[in-house]
């Protein structure tokens, strides 16, 4: 299990770099950070999350005009309608690995993949005879790939995404349900929510504030003694008590929260990359779960860069009703310094797929962990998939912190239902938080010496 690892998380480690390249576009942020909280519903763009700046002529970024029906959605990556798929399918070709020739052949004589599979239409070998002779084993990846062909050729299709349609604030009396994707999307009152691609495309942008929003709610779906340890519950209610705050009296739910809240919360996203690139109104989505708190939403490391900016400035703010962006490219030693002190009742950390055990980046996390044990507040992390998980899950119980678990490792409720596959042999593929687990530097209390 752990050698199949290996050569597979170099490749995904990019891939929230990858998604994020198609999340661009300059114009509909800027114009959607002047609207206001109270506007019903937000109509987005397509444009907005999956296609860069292209000439006003391209085809396929026009909403209104669908370019592909929706019985139309399988194409051959090579013979597809869309640029972007058919360039997708030149990288495999170039970078990909056929799994016959890799088994079988030195690896001078081995091939890339030319062959398009006819049923997922992915160059999955380099011939078909090599395709014929795998057949048994791809048979257990091409459903996947199929999905994959068809829900992006969806996104690109032009057709209304009125998936992407997001409710606005919730109404004080409406309770909302963090089971799961299903009951939450039902009470927050997305619309159109009746296909499971809807759910794949929606969860694939919502899974960063989803799996925050899901561990501080007071209707999270993870319960003491199933998946939160006593320490864990602690931690939580902490941060609770500060998220939930009594409704104080006169203050209505459209006044400015950030003079009326109480309190700040601070969530601070390390070796940000793909969450750091979501426009913010994506994160609203997070905010309206907690109608009475501001929150400041930190990312930090090479790669936190706001989304539809061409600013080198290491440091960023956006502030964005009730909540505030930093977005700060430094070394996160010195970045803790000056945000400190912290504290448990204010503060938490969420790692989204680290790769603590990554040989990449295993050594730049090794001076970071001990400075967010110190702090003593709740610290959550996710990966791609069970490996992943259990490698970063390894690697901290192998380092000898003095730590509690907050919670044990397990699948996240919310996680990216959308599977993301490698390029560079696409009979692997990974979702976007797949698991999660949480820690804490372990709290003494103060007891009377023994002796
Ligand atoms: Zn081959
Ligand atoms: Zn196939």
């Amino acid at each position: 299990m752990a050698s199949r690892i290996r050569p597979l998380a170099p490749a995904f480690r990019t891939l929230p770099r990858t998604a994020a390249a198609r999340l661009p576009s300059t114009a509909a942020t800027s114009s959607l950070a002047a609207q206001t909280a109270a506007a019903a519903r937000r109509s987005l763009s397509l444009k907005s999350f999956f296609t860069s700046s292209k000439p006003k002529s391209d085809p396929f970024t026009s909403q209104f005009e669908p370019v592909l029906e929706q019985v139309n959605l399988f194409h051959p990556l090579s013979k597809s309608p869309l640029p972007a798929v058919r360039s997708k399918a030149e990288w495999i070709n170039n970078h990909g690995t056929c799994p016959v020739c890799k088994e079988h052949e030195p690896e001078e004589k081995s091939k890339a993949p030319k062959y398009e599979c006819p049923d997922c239409g992915y160059p999955t070998h380099c011939s078909e005879e090599h395709y014929k002779m795998d057949k048994g084993n791809h048979k257990h990846v091409c459903g996947v790939l199929r999905e994959v062909n068809e829900d992006e050729h969806d996104l690109r299709s032009g057709r209304r995404m009125k998936e992407f349609e997001f409710p606005g604030a919730q109404h004080r009396d409406e309770a909302v349900n963090l089971s799961n994707w299903d009951t939450f999307l039902y009470t927050r009152g997305f619309l159109s929510m009746n296909s499971e691609r809807s759910m794949r495309h929606v969860s694939h942008v919502l899974t960063y504030p989803l799996t925050i929003g899901s561990v501080l709610h007071q209707s999270s779906p993870y319960r003491l003694g199933k998946d939160l340890t006593v320490e864990g519950l602690k931690s939580l209610a902490a941060l609770r008590h500060t998220l939930h705050p009594a409704i104080i009296g006169g203050i209505t739910q459209a006044q400015d929260l950030r003079t009326t809240a109480t309190h700040t919360v601070r969530i601070f996203c390390l070796g940000a990359r793909a969450e750091s690139h979501l426009p913010p109104h994506i994160y609203m989505q997070l905010a309206y779960l907690f109608p009475n708190t501001a929150f400041q939403i930190h990312f930090i490391g090479p790669d936190a860069i706001p989304p539809h900016t061409k600013s080198k400035d290491p440091h960023q703010h956006v502030h964005y009703e009730q909540m505030t962006f930093v977005y700060d490219s430094s070394r996160y030693e010195a970045y803790h310094a000056e945000a400190g002190p912290f504290n448990p009742y204010y503060d938490i950390f969420f790692l989204f797929s680290p790769g603590l055990a990554h040989p990449a980046t295993r050594e730049m996390w090794k001076p970071t962990i001990p400075l967010l044990l110190d702090t003593k507040c709740a610290i959550f992390g996710t990966g791609f998939d069970e490996n992943d998980v259990m490698n970063d899950v390894n690697e901290i119980e192998s380092s000898g912190y003095e730590l509690d678990w907050l919670m044990k490792p397990r699948e996240n409720v919310f996680r990216s239902l959308k599977h993301e596959i490698n390029m560079t042999d696409v009979r692997q593929s990974a979702q976007c938080n797949w698991g999660i687990w949480g820690i804490r530097g372990r709290r003494y209390d103060v007891r009377p010496a023994e002796e």
